[in-house]
């Protein structure tokens, strides 16, 4: 038995057969060719049935994985289609008088170089886009096929990386977990496999590569990262216990669909999800969550490689608002900045990103992009219950500026016979110690707090969130965030204003008690661990003494 690490990025255990996706390398060769009017003819028919096939993933993704992540199969027909990349294929053929599939391969590699040298993150990650698309066109040249991986019964597909067009063509049905040995947490594989709900372990590294075979036995925990090879029979028992009481904990909580959140002493509360695209709707639904406590509307602005229009940003917010009817949706603003870039931004490099100019502070210096997003959201609000949030607050002047802008935004609608709803909730993200400090002057204005616990722990124990080695320093439970919460909730209340947690830590049951003691009105959490919470906040009686909770 041996024991591979990476990082889960869906949690979720899958015990089973390997498949190894191996791709073929189609070796290609350099011909002289006769006549280049059957070579371009040829090319021609290759470009048709790649475009065809193109096309097929991108309705198949779209149903499987929603418009965001269908949308790489169009930017691939755009490249099959780009006149340039074209015109250098054609001349070479005509030029050179070589075949088809070597114009593709010689061009395709130059373009991807070419996009490797760029500055700009996006386009160097072109570079695998023009390269999987020269490999569909030669493919189609040869009537070549990729090797599909050993795929009877449900299998863990290992490989070194997949590109999206891999991984969305493969039988979900028949797919137990991805793992590979590369990839990173935001990239498309990734975010394809954590909507696909399928348990997935990225960057494993080369070496569990030279060790595996189609058809070995091996364990993905998505939870813990770890890719277990040859698990011994007592290793297997545990992974095949650990996904009996899995699926028998979702069975179970399915039967609290359509229940009330509420405590055995009758005290409700709402318990909302959270969400990074208008694509995990199903999700929300499926798991009967009241409403929308945070949707993070940066992701729109990370999958893009341009400012995402106002046209475009109300078509998402709209969608949202009306797969809600009747239940709240909390869309925060734009929080780009620290661990979130998107190059077309031009943002500095900074020595301490997550301190710099992210969030509200990036929105209040580039207000046009600011007011962009609030027209959207504006005009969307009137297909639904909208509540708008501001994140990264700390004082009681950027509010002010905030709503300032807000007000003007209205204004600019209205003169321009825009509709927009009156009863828009507006509300801050509480995740700087500051914001929880002066909660009382902060809560007078706004109709909600919501506390953003990730932040707000990593601000309040000086601890970088993204650094793993501090882990052990970083106690989300400290007496100090807690302090905080409790400060911000008493604040809220004594100004009629409601207050939620939608940071990590409102998922974590073993504080679900002293959150509803504080008076917290709302919790929003993963889709997937709605119900769960539910389950616990039934089970609570407050009217009995408080006893401190355990994890
Ligand atoms: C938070 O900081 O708790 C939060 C919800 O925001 P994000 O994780 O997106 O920074
Ligand atoms: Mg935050």
């Amino acid at each position: 038995m041996t024991i591979y690490r990476g990082k889960g990025v869906y949690g979720a255990i899958a015990a089973g057969k390997i498949a190894v996706f191996k791709r073929s390398h189609l070796p290609v060769k350099r011909d002289r060719i006769k006549n280049p009017r059957t070579e371009l003819e040829r090319f021609e028919a290759a470009k048709r049935q790649a475009i065809q096939e193109l096309e097929a993933l991108y309705d198949k993704a779209l149903i499987e994985v929603g418009e965001s992540n269908a949308q790489i199969f169009s930017i691939h027909v755009m490249m099959v289609e780009d006149e340039d990349f074209n015109e250098a294929i054609t001349g070479m053929i005509s030029a050179q008088r070589v075949n088809a599939e070597y114009a593709v391969a010689a061009t395709a590699e130059n373009f991807a170089e070419m996009f490797s040298a760029m500055e700009d993150a996006y386009m160097r990650a072109r570079a695998a886009d023009i390269r999987d698309i020269s490999n569909r066109l030669i493919t189609c040249l040869t009537h070549n096929k990729t090797d599909e991986p050993m795929m009877d019964g449900g299998v863990i597909i290992c490989a070194d990386d997949l590109a999206p067009s891999e991984t969305v063509s493969l039988d979900k049905n028949k797919v137990l977990a991805f793992v590979t040995a590369h990839g990173s947490y935001s990239s498309h594989t990734a975010i394809l496999a954590r909507n696909m709900s399928i348990p997935a372990i990225i960057g494993v590294g080369d070496e569990f590569l030279n060790h595996i075979k189609d058809g070995d036995l091996a364990i993905a925990n998505g939870h813990s990262g770890e890719f277990i090879l040859h698990p011994d029979g007592k290793t297997l028992s545990e992974a095949r216990e650990k996904q009996r009481t899995e699926a028998e904990k979702r069975e179970l909580l399915q039967k609290l669909k359509g229940k009330e959140n509420v405590t055995l002493d009758g005290r409700r509360i709402h318990i909302y999800a959270n969400i990074g695209s208008a694509d995990n709707i199903g999700a929300v639904l499926l798991n009967d969550a009241d409403g929308i406590g945070l949707f993070r509307s940066e992701f729109l602005y990370l999958e893009s490689q341009d400012y995402p229009s106002e046209e475009t940003q109300f078509k998402v917010y709209k969608r949202v608002l009306e797969s809600m009817p009747a239940r709240k949706v909390i869309i925060r603003t734009l929080d780009i900045g620290a661990d979130k870039q998107a190059d077309y931004f031009g943002l500095e490099k900074e020595e301490n990103p997550a301190l710099g100019l992210r969030a509200i502070r990036l929105c209040l210096t580039r207000p046009e992009v600011f007011k962009t997003q609030l027209r959207a959201l504006y005009r969307a609000s009137v297909f639904g219950k909208l509540g708008i949030m501001f994140p990264m607050i700390t004082s009681v002047s950027e509010l002010e500026a905030c709503l300032a802008i807000c007000e003007q935004v209205k204004r600019e609608l209205s003169l321009s016979g825009k509709k927009y709803s009156s009863e828009v909730e507006l509300g801050i993200m509480i995740e700087t110690p500051a914001a929880a400090i002066i909660s009382d002057k902060l809560a007078p204005l706004v109709d909600f707090f919501s506390m953003g616990t990730n932040d707000l722990t990593q601000y309040t124990l000086a601890c970088d969130r993204q650094n793993p080695h501090i882990e052990q320093f970083c106690d989300t439970h400290h007496e100090a965030i807690l302090r905080l919460i409790a400060l911000s909730a008493q604040n809220a209340h004594a100004h009629d204003a409601w207050i939620g947690i939608c940071g990590e830590l409102a998922a974590d049951t073993s504080l679900t008690e002293e959150f509803l003691r504080m008076g917290i009105d709302e919790l929003s959490v993963s889709p997937a661990y709605v119900l769960r919470l539910r389950d616990t906040v039934r089970k609570l009686n407050l009217s009995e003494s408080h006893t401190t909770s355990e994890t």
